[in-house]
């Protein structure tokens, strides 16, 4: 099996299988995006305790790439420290903003190198970003309301 088609699995299982898919009620914030280009559509809620991302749920349709994607990111990023979070969200940005120059470090973006292959495709790039600008925003009104 080439590398490719790992990738392609990892997407395909996290699209099947995706992780904190069922919204938790009363976040700190909550958000909507949508990928008008490609229909996607992400509601996400947020719940911080102290410092700590404590609870990241969604919901959503969309395209396999902008639901595994989203469902990557709640994963990593559910129980890391606030500044650890936004350290491996701007290292993902990065790679899927890369038009094809970076790959990755799995030790950072964990499962999110599958989608490095996404950052030669532009008309993708927003399919892969959904779920993160999502967490992103979610964040910034989260931490203004503390
Ligand atoms: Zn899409």
């Amino acid at each position: 099996m080439n590398l490719d088609s790992l990738y392609q699995e990892v997407i395909l299982d996290h699209y099947k299988n995706p992780l904190n898919k069922e919204l938790l009620p009363n976040p700190i914030a909550q958000v909507t995006h949508l990928n008008t280009s490609c229909g996607d559509e992400i509601v996400l809620n947020l719940h911080l305790n102290g410092e700590i991302v404590e609870h990241i749920t969604w919901d959503g349709i969309g395209c396999s790439i902008s639901q595994a994607s989203t469902s990557v990111m709640s994963d990593l990023l559910t129980g890391k420290p606030i500044d650890e979070a936004l350290v491996i969200l701007n290292s993902f940005v990065e790679v899927i903003q890369s038009k094809g120059k970076l790959s990755g470090d799995d030790e950072i973006i964990g499962d999110g190198v599958a989608f490095a292959g996404v950052s030669k495709f532009p008309a993708r790039v927003k399919c892969a970003l959904i779920g993160w600008m999502a967490f992103k925003d979610a964040l910034s009104q989260g931490l203004s309301k503390k």
